[in-house]
């Protein structure tokens, strides 16, 4: 997915409704955005995911989050 407002590839998904969704990459993020941002309630693109991940890698931790429920 691209930035709505450049090229760049998107890294935050705003919901509007369930269909449509407007992506935005970190520098073009809006302003009204960012404390849901901070709240972690934007959802995160798989560009984000893969450069956080490559971050992860580079700092060789290998922490394995597996402590979450999965109860159903
Ligand atoms: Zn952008």
């Amino acid at each position: 997915m691209k930035c709505a407002n450049c090229p760049n590839d998107a890294m935050y998904v705003y919901r509007i409704t369930k269909t449509e969704s407007v992506y935005y990459c970190g520098k073009d993020l809006p302003s009204f955005l960012e404390d849901r941002r901070k709240a972690g309630l934007l959802n995160i693109t798989e560009a984000f995911t893969e450069a956080k991940e490559e971050v992860v890698e580079t700092l060789s931790i290998t922490k394995k989050k597996t402590d979450k429920k999965t109860e159903e």
